[in-house]
């Protein structure tokens, strides 16, 4: 389509912009969807004789969008891990904005509530069944949190421990060769090992509050076929589910908040970077400053294909939040 050839040529970054629902609906929301076009006003409601402003995305989902609709929007990039690209997509934004939803959805739901991540990988065991008389796919899956700059593997027998990334080049090479690999055929497969992922993280948890905010979740999928020709072919998708973005209060926060906030807040503009780089065709593309972007750096750039998720909420008391997630979002893009 017109769409598709556009966005070839202007590179493969997409943004797209997801609004929560209010909670309240009597709350006055400062956000206003514009229509089909990707475009999203907003008004600082401290300043309401302020013009709005203006931000451009591939895409906006505004509070009413569903699971499903989300979910048709990204399948195209899902689907071509089957055929050895490999690709990157993000969840961004402040706390309680919704990327948890967007990527998880509510796992003890019925269908309509699964996020991306359960349905890409449906979608990847549909397609390998229906090529099965031409291609034999393995699909397997690995899943690590990053905490303060340090990696834990969320599907092994010790989620305590830390593991290195290595830098991996070639085909169907493992960059994090330490976490373990996990084959998967049936959906029942990736709900078993998603609530093992989710309960390592928050036996990790105790002794700092609502870690699963403050860390990066990496769920990896890799595809590797064999054609009946003699070919093969190998495909990895990364799904992200990032630290809250939210700036913490510098005079507020001592000890561990303050070096968790530091991390944070340097891992996501160290992202901000590569993407840049990568949207302005760089010839240097900052990847070894955090283990966030060493970690996907092989799904980042060259052929692979990003997809990013900036999620706001729609209350007058997050446009602050809000406006320096679409900045981050517009740069990035
Ligand atoms: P985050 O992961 O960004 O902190 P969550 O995904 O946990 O945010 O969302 C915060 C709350 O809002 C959760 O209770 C979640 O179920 C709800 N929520 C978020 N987005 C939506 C949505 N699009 N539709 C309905 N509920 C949502
Ligand atoms: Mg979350």
């Amino acid at each position: 389509s017109l769409y598709n050839m556009l966005q070839d040529l202007k590179g493969s970054i997409r943004v797209y912009c997801r609004i929560r629902p209010g909670f309240d609906s009597e709350v006055e929301s400062s956000i206003e969807f514009t229509g089909d076009d990707g475009s999203l006003r907003i008004a600082d409601p401290s300043k309401p004789k302020d013009p709005q402003k203006i931000f451009q995305f591939n895409k906006v989902f505004p509070g009413t969008a569903t699971q499903e609709e989300v979910y048709r929007d990204t399948q195209p990039l899902i689907r071509s891990v089957m055929d050895g690209y490999n690709v990157c997509i993000f969840a961004y934004g402040q706390t309680g904005s919704g990327k948890t939803h967007t990527m998880f959805g509510r796992s003890d739901a019925c269908g309509a509530d699964l996020g991306i991540n359960y349905r890409a990988l449906n979608d990847l065991f549909e397609i390998s069944c229906s090529r099965s008389d031409a291609i034999k796919y393995e699909v397997r899956v690995q899943m690590v949190e990053i905490y303060n700059d340090q990696v834990r593997d969320l599907l092994g027998d010790d989620s305590s421990s830390t593991i290195e990334i290595r830098s991996c080049s070639g085909n169907g090479g493992l960059s994090l060769p330490d976490a373990a690999l996990h084959a998967v055929k049936y959906p029942e497969d990736v709900r078993r090992l998603m609530r093992l992922g989710e309960s390592n993280r928050v036996l990790c948890s105790t002794a700092i509050n609502q870690r699963s905010s403050r860390s990066h979740s990496v769920l990896t999928v890799h595809v590797h076929g064999e054609e009946i020709s003699g070919g093969a072919i190998y495909g990895r998708l990364h799904l992200v589910d990032l630290a809250g973005s939210e700036r913490v209060d510098k005079s507020e926060v001592t000890g561990e908040r303050l070096k968790e906030a530091q991390h944070i807040n340097r891992s996501l503009s160290c992202l901000g970077d590569v993407m840049a780089a990568l949207g302005q065709k760089n010839s240097h593309v900052p990847y070894r400053n955090c283990k966030l972007t060493q970690l996907l750096q092989d799904s980042l750039g060259g052929q692979a294909k990003t997809l990013m998720f900036a999620h706001v909420s729609p209350e007058a008391d997050s446009y602050e939040e809000t406006i320096s997630t679409l900045r981050f979002a517009q740069r990035v893009s």
